[in-house]
């Protein structure tokens, strides 16, 4: 088996503590990881702080770094899709495709690090101060904290680390603990790339106590953090004034308009339901389709539902595999059986067979059902039905989350008047709520989160605007 230490001020540390990394698939022990303590958490916020006050990195330099990182994992596309596939169960082309996106995501933030500016501001319109000349420079917060989750292992943790670097931050990792060998991996390969010590540090460990000493060291500056909405909350009572970006969960709603093209949508639906079992923040979960064509709509989604391969996550043809533990599927199954107990159809799918579940769609489903109005983050899409667009939009925004959004539709004024009636950080037109792009601002509202990723947000979000006037003095 192998093992991982951690990596701090540009050094391996072995704490003597190791945490067992399993294989989803099987639950056998597949890897270790040096855990962090009180004392490991200290030394990498130390170190952090110790690069960013004395070694500083121009701007060309994150450039080439972060280039360099970009083409690295290109480089180790197989490695890195293959360790996601045991670590956490993700097929493996979708591991594939995530490792790639890492590659662009660096190479984004790559970019923006030669973009960071302020503006002129005209102080020159106020009387007395026609002499003065006036503009706004972007200075980096100082240690960035990024504490990410399970389900997007290196790519969310590229979103988070790129744009820091290229802001001029210092960063402390610390990765979910079900899949902290991907994250340690992409450290190793930042300084293959040349990234100086300190400047990016990883902790290991649980939530309950290195997340938590990381929230309470008030020597760092910004936390960025992807997870649930309770992490997201303690996040928010602990750090007290600084700054945060949270992307939290949501229950995404897909609007299929009566003119849409529905064997299109119904595709669609059924792939962003159920990929990577359903366990993407994005995932389409709540589907209202219009009355007049919900039978055709709901066959087409149970044909395609039925035609994904549940299986192994390390071959090539599985569409689903295992979701993150069995705990997990447990409670994804009894929320099914708790919907169907009331009243709800289940059309297809919701056999579990340890932490596997099968894709599952239901119908006539209520509003307060579990299934609806929570984050099932696991295979299961809940179809309601609706006969006027003010309805639909009412049921979509009747959600405490509001990350992203889809319409299918032909017409332009039902895609407008869904783009500005829905409360979410993105609409999709003709698309799901599971569509992203590494350099597209992206984030939520309401218990979404809030603050924007998308590397040249998430430089604004990691930096802090200084202003300087000018006073000339003879
Ligand atoms: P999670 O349980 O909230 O964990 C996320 C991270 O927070 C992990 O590294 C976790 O460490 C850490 N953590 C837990 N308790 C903590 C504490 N008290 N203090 C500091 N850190 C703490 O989330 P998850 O189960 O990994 O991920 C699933 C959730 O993430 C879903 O709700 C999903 O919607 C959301 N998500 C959102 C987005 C988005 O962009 N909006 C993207 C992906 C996922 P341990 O692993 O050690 O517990």
């Amino acid at each position: 088996m192998d093992h991982y230490p951690l990596w701090i001020n540009g050094e391996a540390w072995d704490t003597g503590v190791h945490l067992t990394v399993t294989d989803k698939a099987t639950g056998a022990p597949w890897a270790t990881v040096s855990q962090a303590g009180v004392k490991e958490v200290d030394a990498a916020v130390t170190a952090a702080g110790q690069a960013f006050a004395h070694k500083p990195l121009t701007v060309t330099q994150r450039y080439d770094i972060l280039m360099r990182t970009a083409g690295l994992i290109r480089s180790r596309l197989e490695d890195l899709a293959l360790t996601m596939a045991y670590e956490a169960g993700k097929p493996l082309r979708d591991a594939l495709a995530e490792a790639e996106r890492a590659a662009d995501t660096f190479t984004w933030a790559a970019e923006e690090a030669k973009r960071i500016h302020g503006e002129m501001v005209p102080l020159e319109a106020t009387s007395g101060s026609e002499n003065r000349l006036a503009f706004t420079i972007r200075v980096p917060v100082g240690i960035v904290c990024a504490i990410t989750p399970f389900n997007f292992p290196i790519n969310m943790v590229a979103h988070k680390v790129a744009p820091a670097l290229a802001a001029g931050n210092a960063v402390v990792l610390k990765p979910a603990s079900y899949t902290p060998v991907v994250a340690a991996k992409l450290c190793a390969i930042l300084a293959d790339a040349g990234l100086p010590a300190g400047w990016l540090n990883l902790v290991v460990g649980s939530g309950d106590s290195v997340g938590n000493a990381l929230l309470n060291d008030a020597r760092i500056g910004f936390y960025t953090f992807t997870g649930s909405v309770p992490v997201g909350e303690t996040l928010k009572r602990t750090i007290g004034l600084r700054r945060c970006t949270l992307e939290l969960g949501s229950n995404s709603a897909v609007i299929v308009h009566e003119d849409a093209n529905i064997a299109n949508a119904a595709t669609q639906c059924a792939l962003k339901g159920f990929s990577y079992a359903g366990q993407v923040c994005l995932s389409v979960q709540r589907i209202l389709v219009h009355r007049a064509v919900a039978e055709e709509f709901t066959a087409k989604l149970v044909s395609v539902a039925q035609g994904l391969n549940t299986g192994d996550p390390k071959d090539r043809a599985t569409d689903i595999g295992p979701m993150i533990s069995e705990g997990d599927a447990r409670r994804a199954e009894s929320w099914i059986q708790e919907a169907v107990a009331a009243g709800a159809s289940l059309l297809t799918g919701g056999q579990r067979n340890g932490s596997f579940l099968t894709p599952a769609v239901l119908t006539n489903v209520q509003s307060k059902m579990r299934v609806v109005c929570q984050e099932t983050f696991a295979p299961i899409v809940a179809v309601q039905t609706y006969e006027t667009l003010d309805e639909a939009l009412r049921m979509a925004n009747d959600s405490e989350f509001g990350l992203q959004a889809g319409v299918f539709t032909r017409s332009l004024a039902v895609a407008l008047a869904t783009a500005r009636s829905l409360r979410v950080g993105g609409v999709m037109i003709n698309d799901t709520s599971f569509y992203r792009a590494g350099q597209m601002p992206y984030g939520g509202v309401k218990h979404s989160g809030m603050g924007r990723e998308g590397p040249r947000y998430a430089i604004e979000e990691m930096t802090e605007l200084r202003l300087v006037v000018l006073n000339p003095q003879d």
